[in-house]
């Protein structure tokens, strides 16, 4: 990965204060998505990581994490699967669900997407509190599969999300904001 690539790209990520609510900083890819030369580097970065390791899925998690995912899982070579929020998709599901910071949450998966034959990459735009992804991880993990790692294109590093994914998974980020 060539940090100054990924120094560009992340350049291009607008900071928006107070959005959806009072007191966060929300990072929108948005304005780096946009840019062809920094979508071009972020599928190369992210394919670079994962290239020759058998990945045969890639799950993108609602709404964001479809837009990376999408662009990985094309590079790789590997099938494309979305983890939807409650009552999205159509045929037989699997769930799980998580707390937030206020109530519960539910994301959802097909059940016949992955077999245990497949290698994972579960893919989101931003690591946060790491909630959303460790949901994820355990849906996926329902499925028995070979194996799972972790992506995201950025991380936001004072919110320590990624001590609460399970240690022994490789997480990777591409680029990573200091604050929360
Ligand atoms: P978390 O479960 O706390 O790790 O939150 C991760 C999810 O929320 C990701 O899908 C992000 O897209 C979104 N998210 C959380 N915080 C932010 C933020 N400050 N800026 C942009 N997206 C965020």
């Amino acid at each position: 990965m060539n940090k100054p690539d990924m120094e560009r790209v992340k350049s291009l990520v607008r900071n928006i204060p107070d959005f959806p609510v009072a007191g966060i900083q929300f990072k929108d890819l948005t304005t780096a998505f946009k840019d062809p030369e920094a979508l071009r580097l972020m599928a190369d970065a992210m394919a670079e990581i994962y290239a020759g390791r058998g990945v045969t899925k890639v799950a993108g998690i609602e709404s964001r994490g479809f837009i990376g995912g999408t662009m990985l899982a094309a590079r790789l070579g590997a099938g494309f699967i979305p983890i939807r929020k409650p009552g999205k998709l159509p045929a037989d599901t699997v769930s799980m669900s998580y707390d937030k910071e206020y109530g519960t949450d539910t994301i959802e998966m097909h059940r016949d997407a992955i077999t245990t034959g497949d290698i994972v990459v579960i893919h989101d735009d931003l690591l946060a509190t790491g909630g959303t992804m460790l949901a994820a991880y355990k849906l996926v993990q329902k499925m028995h599969p070979k194996a799972i790692y972790i992506n995201f294109l950025c991380t936001l590093r004072g919110l320590n999300g990624r001590d609460l994914l399970p240690a022994d998974v490789e997480v990777t980020s591409l680029f990573d904001f200091e604050g929360k």
